[in-house]
Parts: structure tokens; sequence; C-alpha cells
């Protein structure tokens, strides 16, 4: 099916991700070494070896998806920690637990179909809570922010890894290329749907850029609000804790 991003009105716009990441959920991770070479690897890998986590800690992983950044917090936690995958597309969710299973991480591992506006947890719940290329796709962000501080510890910190305003005037242009007229190409030649791939390049151009964000998290009831930029401003990582 097409379905023309542009003319959707913002009510439907939970559908429509729910119709992305279904067509993509099974040529997801290919897709993610594709389009950024790989270098998604290393941002994850960035973002879970900074994170304030220790061994026992019980964590959640938002927009969690096919389980990249799960798999990687698991060895920080250890066998005394958990890790609750998050995900309100179950497509995605299938794909993630199966991966896991297959490679033998089960114990210390919960799957739960969620909206990140309303989290199924009570308050003060996780040591941690992150989440890594979703907050762009979730409707009211700021209902998503206030979430992750609610289901936070006192002393917990929140993680958002996610694209950003590249800070080159020079590295635009070619990013720009990359994003409108690779990206979608590689989507129909490896994913059968250059349309998907699409959605994605826009929903990057249309999320919040660093200052935004970081402000939004403050007013979402986080302290000590800050990012740091990761290839230029391609991504960023924004932190805050619960106070
Ligand atoms: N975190 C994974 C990673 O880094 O590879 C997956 C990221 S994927 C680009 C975005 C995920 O966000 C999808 O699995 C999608 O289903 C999920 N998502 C979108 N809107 C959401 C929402 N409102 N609540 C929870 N998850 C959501």
């Amino acid at each position: 099916t097409h379905f023309g991003f542009r003319d959707v009105p913002t009510g439907d716009k939970q559908k429509l991700v729910g119709q992305v990441f279904s067509s993509v959920a099974g040529s997801y991770d290919l897709m993610n070494d594709l389009m950024s070479l790989g270098i998604h690897r290393v941002w994850k890998r960035y973002f879970v070896a900074t994170a304030q986590v220790r061994r026992g800690d019980r964590v959640l992983d938002l927009a969690g998806g096919t389980g990249d950044i799960a798999l990687l917090l698991k060895d920080r936690v250890g066998d005394t920690g958990s890790i609750v995958l998050g995900d309100i597309n179950g497509d995605m969710l299938r794909v993630g637990r199966d991966r896991m299973v297959d490679r033998g991480k089960v114990a210390g591992f919960e799957y739960v179909q969620m909206n990140a506006e309303a989290l199924p947890f009570p308050d003060a719940s996780f040591d941690l809570v992150t989440i890594a290329f979703g907050l762009r796709n979730v409707t009211d962000k700021d209902a998503a922010l206030r979430e992750m501080h609610r289901v936070l510890k006192v002393g917990g910190q929140a993680r958002v890894l996610e694209f950003s305003e590249v800070t080159q005037d020079w590295f635009k242009p070619i990013y720009d290329f990359h994003s409108f007229k690779v990206l979608p190409r590689l989507g129909k030649l490896f994913a059968g749907d250059a349309y998907s791939y699409q959605y994605l390049a826009e929903s990057i151009r249309k999320h919040p850029p660093q200052d935004e964000l970081k402000a939004m998290m403050g007013a979402a009831g986080f302290a000590r609000a800050g990012y740091r930029n990761l290839s230029g401003g391609i991504v960023a990582i924004h932190t805050g804790y619960k106070a």
C-alpha cells in the first residue's frame, strides 16, 4: 500500500507509524547497516557504554524494536539485572524476541507491547530508562518524556539516542542527498519498500533539534538535562535525571 505522509493528519500518525514498522520489521536490521554504513552499531555501543547503570539494575528500553540496545544493556546489568523491552509494534517485538532467543538470551528479559506515551508501570520502577531511535516516532513526545520521568527511581537516568541536526553547513547537502535520494532507493532495492524509508528520512527532519529537545526534557521534570552530539550532530544523546 502507498500513502502520502505529508497528507496524513497528525491524529493518524500513530497508525501510520504502525504500518511503517510492520512493513520494515523483517528487513530492519539489514537496512540499519546499509543506511548508516554500520555506524549505528558504534552509536548504540557508545550510548550503552556511557549509561549510568550498575549490576543488578532494572532497566526499561522503550521503542526497543529488534533489541539492539536491550542486548547491549544486559551485559551491563549482569545476571542479577533485568531489562524490559517495550515497543508499540507487535511485529518488531516478535522479531526482537526471536532474535534474542536464537542467541540464547532468555533469562532477565521481558517483552511488553506498550505505548511510550502511557507506560503500564507504577512510579519509580526503573533505575534507567532508554529510548533509541524511537522518540521521533512518538506522536506526543512531551507525554513520553513525562512518563519516562515518572517511572524512574530518584537518582535514575533517562537517555535518548536520536537523529538530530547536523552542525556543519558543508555536510548538510551531502546528508540531504543521502536521506532523500539514496535512502528510498536502498529501501526499494533491499526491502521492496521505498515509502517507509522516505518516511524515516522525513521524520528525522521534523524531530526537535538538540536545544529544543533539551528544553522539552527540562519541562518534563528532568534535572540536569543535557546532550552530546555524535558524528557531527547526525545523532545526539540527551540525558536527564530524576531528582
Ligand atoms: N530501539 C531500536 C533500535 O535502536 O534499533 C528500534 C528503533 S525503531 C527505528 C523505532 C521503534 O519505535 C519501532 O520499533 C516502533 O514500533 C517504535 N515505536 C514507535 N512509536 C512508539 C510508541 N508510541 N511507543 C513505543 N514504541 C514506539
